[in-house]
């Protein structure tokens, strides 16, 4: 038997590379290993560079030879713990992704880069042990000083950042300090603070509400869908579960849509949970901001944590329950990157953790929708708006043989008038923003296209620009044809810009507010926007789906969907559900109020079976309608489905690597009626900033038939040299 003089420590490491594996280091040098903990970050030398690393594992072996030290220690202990491990090292296995990059995404972005995370350690005020043997009534001639002791004794330390919410001044604070009865002393981070809120009164449930409740189990795992129309009142059954789980000492966790985090949100929790520590998590913080919710969140100190996507990948380690708004929206899925969905990682979250999910939304996806049919998730519904207000009423406006007036019919801008005259507020759904989607020469037919993308530049004419909406290419816009020169240039369709000119004409006295992405920078700039809307005055709201999601605008009592055709006819098979989720969702915004609502849905095929079943029968009806097509087509969600993407600038180039990847994989599963192959085709945006994209895309009846061949594909194409090709596999891809 051969003995072992030293026993060896072997750290395994998630370094942020491309690669598919961990990388083996020895301890630092000079550093006693039992300061060493999983889960803590270290910065390592890897390949001439030095990049921060996550401890995911420590062995007493490794089959590399001659093993480099990791340079040094970052943290003093671990960020993640092993649950919190287990639960990265699964999405790099399912979504078949770097692990480094699945550690590196899970961390804010000071943290990336190797910030300590003592940095955004928070002072806290304590009592010494003079303060403490003093009675409550001490320091009666100094009443600001006494109230700071005073809740000091009762209630024990205070964060700084409480402190000073509450007024205390460092005047006060110092004066305590003088007298030696208070000191500072470092400790866990805090959230920083959201905007004040008036503090609100829970409505009493409606009897819907009522039996959710009831029915929602909050001591183990269960996964639930919440299908609620909009306005039923969703946002309240999230506010219960999250105060039950809060009176068990848990942490909340609610991920929301990245548009659906506006402060009228944020104002909505805080006002209910004014004592609580509320961490946000999104992409409007600065990178101290986010660090700092982040270990806020992570330290366990944060009792409610609201986030869009990545929010799903930080630690709770008292996690009491998940809960997703609408989580049908799309931008719960990461398109580069590491490509997961987070509304899926909800459910793996939470059965790993043993705490129920709640999926809301008023149009469900079809994944949810078909887990919930088959008796995978449990399936709860709410059929009436919350409050007084009634659901409203939908009719459609035929279109194709209609004088439209900058793409409105006369009878639509008629409804409008009379609308606004009433005092009432009217909602017009552009999909499209920008003045309009093309500019044409009326001579020799030249379009303006961008010259990197396979897409057509949108006019802005206030800032007298042509721009690309997939890269962002701008240039001036132009008077002339630069192919012909001629004079005569129009521009086809409409967008927010162009629709805004006419009704900022026709109805002149009212103001007409234009929401989207040009006018809204930041979710603050959304909020002052709406303020009039939400004051209540007759005024007219124009604007892309940002308007669709999450405002609350009870004096809105007519919805005009200015063109509902744009994805009946797409070759992607989603855009009817996407369709269908869009049209409901504005329609929804309709009558939230006592007043009641009426929609008009602009359309050039009224007579289209999908249409009429959307706006005759419900969402609901429709969805169940798409899923039995998707399984007639043997498509998602009934069919698991991957694309292993490639792009490049060159387009031979990436067809070529991804016939390849499908004869590897054809070689090793061969094509048969449970797994099914396509393409190299190009993807619906063929081009997109200057390189041309194509994808295979993978069928199979189940997952586990897909997994072991995409990490095959994965290992085999780590081998490609072509620097300028990029390549991913996207499982449960979204877009195509
Ligand atoms: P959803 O999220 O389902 O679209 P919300 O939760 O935003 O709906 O509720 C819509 C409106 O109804 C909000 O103004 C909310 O304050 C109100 N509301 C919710 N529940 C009740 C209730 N039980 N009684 C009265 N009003 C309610
Ligand atoms: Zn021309
Ligand atoms: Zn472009």
């Amino acid at each position: 038997m051969q003995q072992t003089v030293e026993q060896k420590v072997i750290l395994r490491l998630a370094v942020p590379v491309p690669l598919r594996r961990l990388f083996d280091y020895l301890p630092p040098e000079g550093l006693d290993p039992t300061e060493l903990q999983s889960g803590q970050r270290l910065w390592v030398p890897f390949a001439g560079r030095k990049l921060v690393a996550v401890l995911v594992d420590m062995v007493r072996e490794s089959p590399h030879a001659k093993l480099k030290p990791a340079e040094a220690l970052i943290d003093g202990s671990a960020l993640f713990a092993e649950r919190d491990r287990k639960f990265l090292n699964w999405i790099a296995d399912y979504y078949q992704a770097p692990v480094g990059e699945v550690y590196a995404a899970a961390l804010p972005a000071a943290l990336r880069k190797g910030k300590p995370a003592d940095h955004w350690a928070e002072q806290w005020l304590r009592l010494t042990t003079e303060g403490k043997g003093l009675p409550e009534s001490a320091l009666a001639r100094a009443p600001k000083q006494q109230a700071l002791l005073q809740q000091l004794l009762r209630g024990g330390e205070q964060s700084r950042t409480h402190l000073k919410a509450q007024g205390h001044t460092p005047a006060v604070i110092r004066a305590l300090q003088e007298r030696h009865l208070v000191e500072w002393v470092s400790g866990p981070t805090v959230p920083p603070p959201l905007p004040a809120a008036e503090a609100t009164v829970p409505p009493s449930l409606n009897s819907e509400q009522q039996q959710v409740l009831d029915t929602l189990e909050c001591s183990h795992f269960s996964a639930t869908l919440l299908e609620g129309t909009t306005g039923s009142g969703k946002t309240e059954i999230y506010l219960r579960l999250i105060e039950r789980v809060l009176a068990e000492g848990r942490q909340a966790l609610l991920l929301v849509p990245e548009i659906g985090l506006t402060p009228q949100t944020l104002r909505r929790i805080a006002a209910r949970f004014p004592e609580r520590s509320i961490a946000a998590l999104h992409s409007g913080l600065g990178e101290g901001e986010r660090a700092q919710s982040w270990l806020a969140a992570a330290g366990g100190q944060a009792d409610i944590v609201i986030g869009t996507r990545s929010a799903i990948m930080t630690p709770l380690p008292r996690l009491g329950v998940v809960m997703v708004d609408e989580e049908h929206d799309a931008s719960f899925k990461q398109q580069d990157g590491v490509r997961y969905s987070a509304r899926d990682l909800a459910v793996v979250l939470a059965r790993n953790s043993d705490v129920p999910v709640l999926l809301g939304s008023a149009t469900p996806s079809l994944e949810t929708l078909h887990n919930a049919l088959s008796g995978r998730y449990q399936h709860l519904r709410m059929r009436q708006r919350a409050g007084d207000a009634r659901p409203p009423q939908i009719h459609v406006v035929p279109t194709l043989r209609e004088p439209l007036e900058e793409g409105f019919a006369p009878q639509v801008l008629r409804h409008i008038g009379d609308t606004l005259a009433r005092g009432e507020q009217v909602l017009v759904f552009i999909n499209r923003r920008g003045f309009a989607p093309a500019l044409n020469c009326d001579d020799c037919g030249w379009i303006a296209d961008c010259p990197h993308c396979s897409s057509k530049l949108t006019m802005h004419r206030r800032q007298r620009q042509l721009r690309c909406h997939h890269c962002d290419y701008r240039r001036p816009l132009v008077d002339s044809c630069p192919q012909c020169h001629s004079r005569s240039i129009s521009a086809l369709g409409g967008g927010t810009e162009r629709s805004e000119e006419l009704l900022v004409r026709r109805f002149a006295d009212y103001p007409v507010i234009r929401v989207d992405r040009d006018t809204t920078a930041t979710k603050q700039a959304l909020d002052r926007l709406l303020a009039p809307a939400r004051d209540g005055e007759p005024c007219l709201l124009l604007g892309t789906q940002m308007l669709a999601k999450g405002h609350h605008l009870p004096r809105v009592t007519l919805v005009v969907i200015q063109d509902a055709d744009g994805g009946l006819f797409s070759a992607d098979f989603r855009a009817p559900e996407r369709t269908g989720q869009l049209l409901e969702q504005v329609a929804g915004r309709a009558g939230r109020g006592s007043l009641s609502g009426r929609v008009l849905v602009q359309s050039r095929f009224p007579e289209h079976p999908l249409l009429q079943m959307l706006l005759e029968k419900g969402y609901g009806t429709f969805a169940r309608q798409l899923l039995r097509d998707r399984a007639v087509a043997q498509l998602p969600p009934i069919h698991a489905m991957a694309l292993v993407r490639a792009e490049c600038e060159e387009p031979a180039w990436a067809e070529e690597f991804l016939q390849n990847a499908r004869l590897f994989m054809q070689s090793l599963v061969p094509p048969s009626p449970e797994l099914q192959y396509l393409g190299p085709v190009p993807a619906l945006l063929e081009r997109k900033s200057g390189r041309y994209r194509f994808y295979v895309q993978v069928t199979a009846q189940n997952r586990a038939q897909l997994q072991p061949l995409l990490a095959r594909v994965c290992a085999w194409a780590e081998g490609n040299k072509n620097r300028r090709l990029r390549w991913a596999v996207d499982m449960d891809a979204q877009e195509l």
